[in-house]
């Protein structure tokens, strides 16, 4: 890789919104390090777009340590993406272990990922560091069932309102990227595999992709130098609120 090339890590880019943004930056000439625990998959990614796969548990500061320590020195990119949703109980029937790995992905991972690569961002080929969170809606509202996901992706928004205020003056952007219902493998690893419960989500209704994410995401970071893109609330045309949509 020449010293000057663009480069940007994507975490969480073996299925989905990181996917789909690995593709979509690696197109516009970044080189792509892509993160995730499944390897087999990212290596096929890495194959189609010149990039390169690491395996990542952003749960795992060792995992994170490991993948940091094969990083070229500047990183002009971060997309925080790894997490998802675990289950759909009501706090009355809160389950532990939902909540502590929801929190551990969401909210813990992205702030040991981004404490691991501010040195990097920092050194930026192009001098200038951008960090993407992807929050959610589920940043901005709250619904039945929801309560461990939005508690994280409501601290997802916090922690990115802090790296602005603590960053400042710094050469680095913080852009916060909060899509509604995306069709990705979100709702089959957040019912646990249950394929029909999670194409229910979808049922009748035109969902985002995840290239639309994506294309939110290309936007926000080829804005010119001294313009901060803070939150982009992107849903489908479907969808009103969570948990308000409309079926054709
Ligand atoms: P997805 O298809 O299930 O992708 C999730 C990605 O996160 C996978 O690549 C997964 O890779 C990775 N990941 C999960 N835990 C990880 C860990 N511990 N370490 C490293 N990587 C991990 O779902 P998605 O919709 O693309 O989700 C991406 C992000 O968008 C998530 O933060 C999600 O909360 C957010 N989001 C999704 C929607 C939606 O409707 N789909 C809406 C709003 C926000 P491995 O399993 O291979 O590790």
């Amino acid at each position: 890789m020449s010293a000057a090339q663009r480069c940007a890590v994507v975490t969480g880019a073996s299925s989905g919104i990181g996917a789909a943004t690995a593709r979509v930056l690696a197109a516009q000439g970044y080189r792509v390090i892509l993160g995730a625990r499944r390897l087999e998959r990212l290596q096929a990614l890495a194959a189609e777009v010149g990039g390169v796969a690491a395996p990542l548990d952003v749960t795992d500061t060792g995992s994170i340590a490991a993948f940091a320590a094969h990083l070229p020195a500047g990183i002009d990119i971060l997309v925080n993406n790894a997490g998802g949703a675990l289950g759909l109980e009501p706090l009355a029937e809160m389950d532990e272990t939902h909540w502590s790995g929801m929190w551990q992905s969401n909210v813990l991972g992205l702030v040991r990922v981004s404490k691991a690569l501010y040195p990097h961002l920092l050194r930026a080929p192009t001098g200038l560091g951008h960090v993407v969170n992807i929050g959610s809606v589920a940043a901005h509202e709250t619904y039945a069932g929801g309560g461990g996901y939005t508690a994280c992706k409501h601290a997802v928004k916090a922690i990115s309102e802090t790296m602005r205020v603590e960053w400042l003056g710094q050469p680095l952007r913080v852009t916060e990227v909060d899509p509604g219902l995306v069709e990705t493998e979100f709702s089959l690893v957040r019912f646990a595999g249950d394929a029909e419960r999670a194409a229910a989500v979808y049922a009748g209704m035109e969902p985002l992709t995840a290239m639309d994410v994506a294309d939110a995401i290309l936007w926000a970071v080829t804005r010119p130098a001294h313009v901060n893109i803070d939150e982009i609330i992107i849903k489908p045309r479907d969808q009103a609120r969570v948990g308000m949509v409309h079926r054709h």
